[in-house]
């Protein structure tokens, strides 16, 4: 599969520009990169997804994903370019290095991302340029560089306006909900719903439900089965049916699971989903269900 070519998987809608809001998966695989036939047609790319709403370039963490979606912008020529980060695990970050934009003195990128105690966002990206990890240092980057905090609170880029929580997840991880052209959609990263390990606050369960509410799109980490779940608690991360439950409680339009498993083939994703969407139909839930997939289009359209 070429994530740059791919552009209309069966299920989602093409954007656009200038009819509504899009969200383009480029990576939507969890932990570490998984090519191969068994991981074709969910991806095997790590995390990294696109906003495209007719203005800047908005993109949500750099795994893996990043490396296509650079090479589109650099066919497409220089850029602003925004990169929203939710935490520094390898699978966020990684492509980083690889995006050919980087490279380019006529591009224009900043990056915002929680700060990690003491450590800002820019010395956490340009270590993992240091020679021991990458044989080109980060002094050789062209493009203009920016970085900026964010760990808390609110930040609006030109009509989009994002709120920020922590999320229950090893360090200090961000979860966003983005809100532009009347249609919200909410990306949780890697979460663990039903973790008691994490410096999160007492009332972290209510906010979190808040935090999601109404929204259109809920992307939520869904990496286990509750059988799985049994010898992954403290993992850092959740489970299918904790993700339904969240988007229930939140009131939630239709639910994307995504950080596949790299253990996860295809065919097991089709058949996790399929049993997670008739029992939600058993029960008179709405939320719509699928997976998130690689090279897929989240289409909101124009209402405002
Ligand atoms: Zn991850
Ligand atoms: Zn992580």
């Amino acid at each position: 599969m070429d994530p740059v070519t791919r552009t209309e998987p069966s299920t989602a809608k093409t954007v656009s520009p200038g009819t509504g809001v899009g969200l383009r998966c480029w990576g939507t695989r969890g932990s570490i990169p998984t090519p191969g036939p068994e991981t074709v047609r969910y991806g095997g790319n790590t995390t990294c997804f696109e906003l495209r709403h007719g203005g800047s370039r908005l993109i949500y963490d750099a795994g893996s994903g990043i490396r296509p979606l650079g090479l589109d912008i650099v066919e497409k020529g220089p850029d602003t370019i925004h990169i929203f980060l939710t935490h520094f695990h390898w699978d966020h970050i990684q492509g980083f290095p690889f995006f050919a934009p980087l490279y380019d003195p006529e591009d224009s990128i900043k990056v915002i991302g929680p700060k990690q105690k003491d450590i800002d966002v820019q010395n956490l990206f340009a270590g993992q340029m240091g020679p021991i990890y990458f044989p080109v240092p980060f002094s050789v980057v062209a493009a203009e560089m920016e970085f900026e905090h964010l760990n808390e609170g609110e930040y609006e880029l030109e009509d989009v306006r994002m709120q920020v929580m922590r999320v229950k997840h090893p360090s200090f991880v961000l979860a966003y909900r983005i809100e532009v052209g009347g249609h919200t959609i909410c990306l949780v990263p890697d979460n663990e719903m039903e973790g008691d390990m994490y410096d999160v606050g007492p009332d972290w369960k209510k906010r979190i439900v808040d935090f999601v509410g109404d929204a259109d799109v809920l992307i939520h980490d869904s990496m286990y089965t509750d059988e799985e779940y049994e010898r992954r608690a403290g993992w850092g991360h959740s489970t299918f049916s904790q993700s339904l439950r969240l988007a229930e409680e939140g009131g939630v339009g239709r639910l994307l699971f995504f950080h596949h498993d790299p253990i996860r083939t295809d065919d097991e994703l089709d058949t996790i989903v399929a049993r997670v969407r008739d029992g939600a139909l058993a029960r008179g839930c709405s939320v719509e269900i699928e997976a998130a997939t690689e090279g897929m289009d989240v289409q909101l359209e124009a209402d405002v």
